[in-house]
């Protein structure tokens, strides 16, 4: 975090109508920001001002965005959030992969673009306070103890089956952050076929089904279609 309570973020956009309405919003919202409009530049500023959240354009004039994000992956572990045109779906989902942690599809809205900012922030917040160091996760109701391999909603015991456990595990340690298919599959089964695929989707609806008959609530665990799933901090 930087020495002021407002966070930095870096915004990377070459287009400047959509560069503005991304640093209006942040001035109307008391976050602090620094502006890059290539992929250079944003390597630079990323380097040297070290921001709180990345906002990250895919389409710029020098370098592919996906590119600039392997880069800044390689010492920096800042939120980026991808901004990308629909025609990039493609290119977010391996944004993703490289290292993205969430996405806005252009064009989005000014409350779009702040409800993720919120998401970010609370997630950096939970990092600060948890460390890494945590052998319990806890997220509203939904508790793990990684010691003991048990899960718990509202203190009852959820009896999951092993590769469920995996992906709720791995949901929560990535906590707001979305995971892609490929992602979760490689994780899961070491490989990425589309039978890993469909057997992906079985095991998140009876995962989802059993916290949410305990919980009586749908929330933690978000589809993104065509793209992956999220657990929310809730
Ligand atoms: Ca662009």
């Amino acid at each position: 975090m930087n020495n002021t309570n407002k966070l930095l973020v870096l915004v990377v956009e070459d287009d400047a109508p959509v560069r503005n309405l991304i640093t209006t919003t942040l001035k109307a919202h008391d976050y602090r920001y620094i502006t890059a409009a290539n992929g250079e530049m944003a390597i630079l500023e990323a380097s040297s001002h070290n921001p709180d959240i990345l906002l990250m354009d895919l389409g710029l004039p020098d370098t592919d965005g996906v590119e600039v994000i392997k880069k800044i992956r390689s010492w920096s572990d800042v939120p980026i959030i991808v901004v990308s045109a629909r025609s990039e779906d493609n290119d977010k989902i391996n944004a993703l992969d490289n290292g993205a942690d969430d996405y806005i599809t252009k064009p989005f809205s000014v409350e779009e673009l702040l409800a993720r900012l919120r998401v970010t922030q609370r997630r950096l917040a939970s990092k600060y306070k948890e460390g890494n160091a945590s052998s319990v996760f806890e997220n509203g109701d939904l508790k793990i103890d990684y010691g003991a391999g048990c899960v718990y909603i509202k203190n009852e015991e959820l009896h999951l089956t092993p590769i469920e456990y995996k992906i709720l595990c791995l949901l929560a340690q990535n906590v707001g952050k979305v995971l892609t298919h490929t992602f979760i599959t490689q994780k899961i089964w070491g490989r990425s076929w589309e039978s890993d695929l469909a057997s992906l989707r079985v095991f998140m609806a009876t995962l989802r089904k059993k916290i949410e008959v305990k919980s009586g609530n749908n929330q933690y665990i978000q589809t993104h279609i065509g793209v992956g799933y999220r657990m929310i901090k809730v």
